[in-house]
């Protein structure tokens, strides 16, 4: 023990050696004997079950365990070609060693174990050595045979006194994340003879901490993480380093969250008795719920601050998200500062746009001197664009909805009070920041970032762990549950009865929704498109009705005229790619068609699902779909199962792993080895709070210089990624 060190070179470690560390590195990721000793297993084989020779099956291949009982080696001269410079012996043969050993499970039956010129083996598995062989399994006269397996020590069997077959080795044998070229009983190798030479893991965490946490020191956990007697001791390993990943992630989340408050001013943009945000939810046509209050509440405290606000609003579809953002805008407004909502869609920045100025008007407020709110987007003619930046920069305007294009260089704001961000998830973390960062350089807006559809929560206090997150966890009232159907392709009957209730919705002022995956028709992906099955619905289904069609490739002046004739009800049909995925809000559509649903995933189906059922009408969406996966199937069926938002982001979560949840555009989510968000979500509400507490009290971390390693030495260079995300 103690020659090796965590930062040496995995090529370090007795048997990795130049070759294997390449594989290492490049397949596994794996660069120092650091990397090794944290490349975890991913479940571990019971070696009991290893140990019965009934159900092997001949021909296949197999991992059989057991104790090597003894060795016969025979050497046997064959006549080779080589000539001269051949490797054989004298006679220009070939000499070949075979070596078997015959070993004994742990039920007492027996198999043979062969290797060819390999007799260095039979010193590595000296008699009494326990060990689990690989390979594919034939039989040799009656008897189980394996020839050149792979070979994976366990210990010295112990025969126990006065108990003749009460042999004491390992139990479990730990299965890895491995590649063709490295298998897991390589990588086991290589870290069992790591930990070996490795000095004592130092712990970082303080006795009252362990004690109170119920943990094991880190040196244990570190050694019983890889190498565990019994399950409750793979299980405590594995709860110990769930913790240090979790609780310095929480610790550095917070401690850079203080860092960075320590020195930026944010702006008092608290609402003002009897001003425009007061008024605009007195002019509401209805009350908010008690999420929007609770929310309402949390936002008055949070802009009051002389730090800024850095919130992220989750609610589910139609819970009223939009209420909190413009009451948000107008505190500034309120406070003569001017505010910015930036969305992912044309469609839905005008949308935001218009009702804006819809709910503004009731306010009463002179038309010289009321509320300026503009839009900008790319479609926006070059003259008004103009002179919306000039405004801008001067202060005359004082809302501006806009997409991406508000991220262009010429957009300055004169005094940029509360900057708002729907949809946030489409959007990467540079550009958050910089839309924040438009305003005047030595303050900071405050900022409230929106979810389409919820993350799970422990998703969002990982990913946004220095974010206050406030929930919308209540839907406006009278909203009727929409009733979800899924329907296969082929079920001709079925799908003309739909589009004659389509019919009858229309008869009764109620529009439909019908999305496709795709905006033309496609050799390559055999999905419905949106500019054939809008040709087809107008022309041979539905011919009595007017029918629209909207995607991403049409002018916005087309888009804007096809959404207005739909809004106004004048089209009963509109036939959509996912670009009314997000935001879109006609009350009066009952109807939501997803043709080819198997090719969105859940937050997607839940999103467009969502664009009916906001008034309070009866709604209906139907799935038609042939899923092929059993994760689709599960996808679908979820679905069908519930509406509830929260519940389908566990689900989602479930599914498709976190990874994957989040692409690598929106990465920033730590590089977590074993924590597991769904599963370990207890951890991370009880990592956060200590971690708030250890910071509040000592936020530089002078006081606990050894979590103060840990911490940098884990997240220093990610935590500049989390930092921007938690501002924007
Ligand atoms: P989302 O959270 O999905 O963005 P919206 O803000 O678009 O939801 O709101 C959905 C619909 O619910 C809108 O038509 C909005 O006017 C309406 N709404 C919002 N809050 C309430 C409320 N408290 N009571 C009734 N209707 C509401
Ligand atoms: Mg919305």
């Amino acid at each position: 023990m103690g020659a090796l060190r965590l930062d040496d070179s995995a090529s370090a470690v007795e048997g990795v050696g130049p070759r294997f560390a390449k594989n290492l590195a490049t397949g596994l990721s794996v660069v120092t004997v650091r990397d090794l000793v944290e490349h975890y297993p991913r479940r571990y084989q019971d070696l009991g079950e290893l140990a019965d020779l009934t159900d092997v099956v001949i021909g296949q291949p197999a991992t059989l365990v057991g104790t090597v009982e003894s060795w016969e080696r025979r050497i046997t001269q064959r006549r080779g070609k080589g000539g001269k410079g051949g490797k054989g012996g004298r006679g220009g043969g070939t000499r070949l060693v075979i070596s078997e050993a015959v070993v004994r499970t742990e039920r007492g039956q027996t198999f043979a174990v062969t290797f060819f010129n390999q007799d260095w083996r039979e010193r590595s598995l000296k008699p009494g050595t326990v060990a689990a062989f690989s390979g594919k399994v034939d039989s040799f006269r009656g008897a189980h045979k394996l020839t050149m397996p792979e070979v994976q020590s366990l210990g010295r069997g112990v025969h126990a006194a006065g108990a003749a077959d009460g042999i004491e080795h390992r139990r479990l044998l730990p299965i890895y994340p491995a590649t063709e070229s490295v298998p897991s009983w390589k990588l086991s190798t290589w870290i069992e003879a790591a930990l070996d030479e490795l000095p004592l893991f130092v712990d970082y965490l303080d006795e009252v901490v362990l004690d109170e946490q119920d943990l094991l020191a880190l040196d244990d956990a570190m050694r019983g993480v890889h190498l565990p007697d019994d399950m409750p001791t793979a299980k405590a390993a594995r709860k110990r380093l769930v913790f240090d990943e979790l609780f310095t992630l929480q610790l550095g989340l917070q401690w850079r969250r203080h860092r960075l408050e320590a020195d930026v001013v944010g702006l008092d943009n608290a609402p003002i008795d009897g001003g425009l945000a007061d008024r605009y939810i007195d002019s509401l046509p209805f009350e908010p719920t008690g999420a929007q209050r609770r929310a309402l509440d949390a936002l008055t405290k949070d802009l009051g601050k002389q730090r800024p606000m850095h919130r992220l609003l989750q609610g589910d579809v139609g819970s009223g998200k939009t209420v909190v953002a413009i009451w948000s805008m107008l505190c500034a407004v309120d406070g003569q500062r001017q505010a910015a909502l930036m969305v992912p869609t044309e469609v839905l920045a005008e949308q935001h746009h218009r009702t804006l100025t819809e709910q503004l008007a009731p306010l009463g407020v002179n038309v010289l001197d009321g509320v300026r709110v503009e839009l900008l987007t790319s479609s926006t003619p070059t003259k008004s664009r103009r002179r919306i930046l000039a405004e801008l920069l001067s202060g005359d305007v004082d809302i501006v909805v806009g997409t991406h294009a508000l991220l262009e260089e010429g957009v300055r704001f004169a005094d940029l009070g509360v900057v708002v961000i729907d949809e946030q998830h489409r959007f990467g973390v540079s550009q958050r920041v910089q839309l924040r960062d438009k305003g005047h350089p030595d303050v900071m807006p405050d900022v409230l970032v929106m979810t389409a559809t919820p993350i799970p929560r422990s998703l969002a206090l990982t990913l946004y762990g220095d974010l206050d997150v406030t929930e919308l966890d209540e839907l406006p009232p009278g909203r009727k549950p929409i009733v979800t159907q899924l329907i296969t392709p082929t079920e001709h009957a079925r799908r003309e009865r739909l589009y004659d209730f389509v019919r009858e919705q229309a008869a009764a002022g109620f529009q439909t929704y019908v999305v496709c995956p795709l905006v033309d028709p496609s050799d390559e992906i055999a999905a419905t498109a949106a500019t054939a099955e809008f040709e087809r619905l107008r022309d041979e289904v539905f011919p009595d009705l007017t029918v629209e069609l909207v995607h991403g490739r049409m002018s916005s002046a087309d888009k804007d005229a096809a959404m207005s004739r739909f809004r106004s009800r004048e089209a009963a049909v509109l036939v959509a790619t996912t670009v009314i995925e997000v935001g879109v809000d006609v009350p009066t559509a009952t109807v939501m068609i997803i043709e080819d649903a198997d090719r969105f995933g859940i937050s997607q189906l839940h999103q467009l699902r969502g664009r009916v059922g906001r008034g309070g009408d009866k709604s209906y969406c139907v799935l038609f779909a042939d899923p092929t996966t059993d994760e689709a199937v599960s996808r679908l069926q979820a679905i069908v199962d519930t509406t509830d938002g929260f519940a389908l982001a566990d689900v989602d979560l479930d599914l498709r792993g976190e990874g994957q949840l989040f692409g690598q555009r929106q990465s920033g989510l730590p590089d977590l080895k074993l924590a597991r968000l769904q599963r370990d979500r207890a951890v991370i509400g009880q990592t956060r709070k200590l971690a708030l507490a250890i910071i509040d009290d000592d936020p530089d971390l002078v006081g606990h210089p050894d979590l103060r390693r840990e911490v940098l030495r884990r997240y220093q260079g990610g935590l500049d990624e989390l930092d921007a995300l938690h501002t924007g």
